[in-house]
Order: structure tokens, then sequence, then C-alpha cells
């Protein structure tokens, strides 16, 4: 309950806008000439001097952006339309250099800190009301050596320049199912994808991460330097610094897979659902199937199977020939086609700008009862897409142990999500609040839940869903980021916090 009221506040203040988010849309009004409003750390409000300012956007190369200047509405634009939230700078930074200008910046003026890559983060935590933004997602760009298997990439990269240039050698590696994400958010809390089951999580594939630090140093992680930061960066998300490159050990796929959707009626639902479930168990790690029930707005409702199977095309065949004959089919997509066009197939369906609500947890054990519970409450909507997933895990990223990284959620069969989107911004509390309603009757099927789509709602929440691993995590706070400046994550509070919350 207390979790619901929390995200529904943190909405709706978004929505609206704080006093200090009003003060700043004013003042976007005139040119800026005089001293700049903003949010400390702690909350509250600063004034920072146009002197200092001024020094500040000296300091960098690429352009800092302040309330009413060109570009300010756009780079403060994130994946999710509902969130409306105005920094009172974005340092648009052109490299590692200018993250580290930014962090001593956001540092020396005690002010509140959003870092932005791929600005999908579904509760807009890479965006600010009053503080500075950190803004990589300029910083774009991989190299890959083909010999070596090795793919480097710039912080602020997509999911799409990376599977790019790894498949330009028939290489890839573990990146989500969506190639407008950031590989920056998706990696540094784990990482879900089409080739998981057969890769391990995007996170597993972490050969080395560059981070700037709270104290304005850049550091090498990998399993030879750093390594206690190495392991809290996969998994643990921002809590530790920025990163601003990723080294991934990229793996022959070949550029072709057999994928591709099989969609049957929503009449069929039940009957999918018990044949996925069952399915799902038996097959290798090398295919991968997600099971999603999809109703776009004032459409019918349908369910899919996608497949993805990254290897010899004759065994993925007989491998899917159960799906091709278990019931009759409205369509079935399913084919040889290029890894890149199954990747960036949902780009559009998934596009930035729309009024974005999800819910998600890690189911363990499909109970019946789960199925009855989603297929009796979805409800589709004429003015919203709505959709159910059932994400599929297991296979290499099962093999890793809770405690290997930072990312515990090792054992689950499947990521369970309820995600609506719609145009209306009118409509934000009907739909969320159906969508609540709804994942409150799925919720106590689940155990943990993904940090990638949700933060979690209190400290205690994201204590629980770090599981044993939290403990390690605070000691890494401690010692990387003891002033906490690095929050709006699933924050793993440094002990002089913890303490004081405690004792408060
Ligand atoms: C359409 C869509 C599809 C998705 N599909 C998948 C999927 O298939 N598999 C999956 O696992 N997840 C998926 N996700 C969830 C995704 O992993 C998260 O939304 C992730 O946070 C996105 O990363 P980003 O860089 O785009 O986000 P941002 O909004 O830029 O950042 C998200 C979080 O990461 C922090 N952060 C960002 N960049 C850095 C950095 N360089 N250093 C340190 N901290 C940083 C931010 O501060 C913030 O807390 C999907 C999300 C969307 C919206």
């Amino acid at each position: 309950m207390q979790r619901r009221l929390f995200l529904g506040s943190m909405l709706g203040a978004a929505a609206s806008g704080t006093p200090l988010a009003r003060a700043i849309a004013a003042a976007a009004a005139t040119p800026i000439s005089g001293d700049l409003p903003a949010t400390r750390l702690g909350g509250g409000e600063t004034v920072l001097s146009r002197a200092a300012v001024r020094e500040f956007r000296a300091s960098l190369r690429g352009p800092l952006l302040l309330p009413g200047e060109d570009g300010y509405d756009r780079a403060r634009q994130v994946w999710n339309g509902m969130i409306d939230r105005r920094p009172a700078l974005i340092a648009r930074c052109s490299g590692p250099a200018d993250v580290v200008s930014s962090v001593e910046f956001a540092r020396s003026n005690d002010l509140l800190v959003a870092v932005r890559s791929g600005g999908h983060s579904t509760s807009g935590q890479s965006v600010c009301d009053g503080g500075l933004m950190i803004d990589l997602s300029a910083m774009r760009g991989v190299r890959v050596d083909p010999r070596a298997k090795r793919a480097w990439v710039a912080g602020g990269s997509l999911l799409g320049d990376l599977d790019r240039e790894s498949q330009f050698f028939g290489l890839a590696t573990t990146a989500g199912t969506v190639s407008h994400t950031g590989a920056a958010g998706l990696t540094l809390g784990g990482g879900f994808g089409r080739l998981g089951r057969r890769l391990g999580l995007a996170c597993d594939n972490l050969a080395s991460i560059d981070v700037a630090t709270a104290d304005g140093k850049v550091l090498r992680a990998s399993s030879n330097e750093n390594r206690d930061l190495f392991w809290g960066m996969r998994g643990g998300g921002g809590n530790f610094g920025i990163a601003t490159a990723f080294e991934y050990r990229l793996h022959d796929i070949g550029t072709t897979v057999l994928g591709g959707p099989i969609i049957y009626p929503f009449s069929k639902v039940r009957e999918v659902l018990d044949f996925y479930v069952e399915f799902a168990q038996t097959i290798p790690d090398e295919l991968n199937v997600d099971c999603a029930i999809v109703a776009p707005p004032g459409g019918k409702p349908a369910v899919i199977l996608e497949v993805c199977y990254a290897g010899d095309p004759a065994v993925g065949e007989k491998l899917i020939q159960p799906i091709r004959s278990f019931s009759k089919p409205l369509v079935d997509q399913v084919k040889l086609m290029p890894y890149l066009k199954l990747q960036s197939g949902g780009d559009e369906a998934n596009g930035p700008g729309r009024n974005y609500y999800i819910k998600s947890g890690f189911v363990h054990d499909v109970d019946p009862a789960l199925f009855d519970t989603m297929v009796n409450g979805f409800t589709p909507d004429p003015g919203r897409a709505t959709v159910m997933l059932l994400q599929q895990l297991g296979g290499a990223i099962r093999q890793v142990r809770p405690d290997a990284t930072a990312f515990p959620h090792r054992n689950a069969q499947f990521d369970l999500l309820v995600l609506g989107g719609w145009d209306d911004r009118t409509q934000n509390d009907y739909h969320r609040t159906w969508i609540r309603s709804f994942w409150s009757e799925m919720e106590p099927y689940t155990r943990g839940y993904y940090f990638n789509t949700q933060i979690g709602d209190s400290q205690a929440q994201v204590r629980a869903n770090f599981g044993d691993n939290y403990s390690r995590l605070v000691k890494l706070k401690d010692r990387y980021d003891p002033g906490n400046l690095f929050r709006l994550n699933a924050n793993v509070l440094p002990s002089s916090s913890a303490s004081s919350a405690s004792s408060g």
C-alpha cells in the first residue's frame, strides 16, 4: 500500500511540477541573466551564481543547457512521456572528462544529480526537477575487435549501436529486445534479452567498465582491477558511479536467426499459456520463447509466442515444431531473418513519448492460479495498448551464482510484466489505477522484481530485493559514494544515511 502511495505521489509530482520546477519553468520564459535556482542533493533549494554556472559551462566540451535555451526541452525529454521534469542544468557530455567535470560541479555545489544514457527508465530516474542532469546520450560509439571478440561501447550508446556493429562481424552479446534502449542502464541493472538463456545477462558478458566515481576519478573495473566495484556495477545499477564505457565479450551467432511471432486468437489464451509453460521447461538454452498477451488500443486482443533460435536452422525448426502443431495459430511469422531485424522489430510499438506505466515481478514456479488471474483480469481498453509479457529466463542466467554479481535473481523462470501505453495524458490516473489494481492480483505469484523496470518504493523493499547481496553493496557504497551523490536509482544507502534514517 505504502509502495503504491509513494509511486502515485512521485508520478503526480512529475506531472504537475513542484514549486521549484514551476520557478524554473517561469525562468525559462526570460533569458537567463541572473542566478539560477536549483535543488540540493538532499532536497531543498539552493541558488547557483551566474559566475559559477558560466565557469562550469566553460569547463565542458559539450553544451550546458539551461531552461529556455535551445535544445533544453528536447534534452529533458525521456522515453516515458508521463515524465515531465525540469533540471536546473543539463550537461550534454561529450566524453568522460565532461562527466567528471559535471560530477565535480554537482558535488561542490551540493546538487541533486540525475544520470541519463538511453533515457528509458520507466519511472524517469534519469531526469530530475531542479538538479543537474548529467546526460551521456551524445556519447555514442562502438568499436569491435572481431579477433578478440570484444566490443568497446561508449556510455551513452544504445543497444542498436552495439548490435549493429557486432553483427557486422556476425557477433553479438545479450542485449534487450528494443533497440533504442540504452546499453548503460540495461547492463548495469542486469540485462535480459533474446540471447540471455544462451549467453547470460548483458552484465555477465562484461569484461570491464570505466567508471567516473563521486570523488572525480575514472576507474577501470574488471576481474583484475577494482574487483569489488566490478562486482557491484553488474546488477547494482548506477549506485557507485557513472559508467563512461563498457567492454563486452562477444560471441559468434551469425547474422541470421530463426525468429518471429506466432499469433493466436485471444480465445485460445489459456491453451497457449498451459502449453507455453510446459514447453518452456523442455527447450535448450539456444531457444528463447517469450509469451505476450496484447491488446492494441481499440484492436482485438491476441496471444503471441515470440521465438528466437540462434543456431542451426534445421535443428531450430525441429525444436519449434511443437509450437506449430499444438494449436492452429492466426499467423505464423517465424522464419529465418536477420538478427538485427528481430532486435528492432518492436521499436515502433514501444516508441518514445507515449505515457507508459509498468509493473513487474519474477515468477519462479508457475502456479496455475496465476494464469487464471492473468486471463480473467486482462482488460483491453480503447485508449490504451495493454500488454502482459512473460519474458523467458533460465539457461545461462541461472548458471551464475546469485552472489557472483550484484544481480541476485538467478533462479527465476520468467519476468512477468504488465504494461500500459496511452496517448491521452488526462487519462494517466485512470490507466495507472487499472494497472496497479491488476498487478496487485498477480504480485502474490511473484518473488522479487527487476530493478530495471521498477526501482522499488521503499528502502526496505530495495534491501529485500537485493537479498543477501545488500550488505556487500552497502560496503561498496560507503567506499565509492559515501555522500550518496548517485541516488536516483534503486538506491543503496551508505551506512551514514542508513543510521541517520533509522535514528530519525
Ligand atoms: C521499451 C523498453 C524495452 C525494454 N526492454 C528490456 C529488455 O529487453 N531487457 C531488459 O533487461 N530491460 C529492458 N528494459 C528496461 C531497461 O533495462 C531499463 O529501462 C534501463 O534502465 C534502460 O537504460 P537507459 O540507459 O536507457 O536508461 P536511463 O533512463 O538513461 O537510465 C536508467 C537508470 O540507469 C542509470 N544510468 C544511466 N546511465 C548510466 C551510466 N552511464 N552510468 C551509471 N548509471 C547510469 C540512471 O541514473 C537511471 O537510474 C526496457 C525498457 C524499455 C523502456
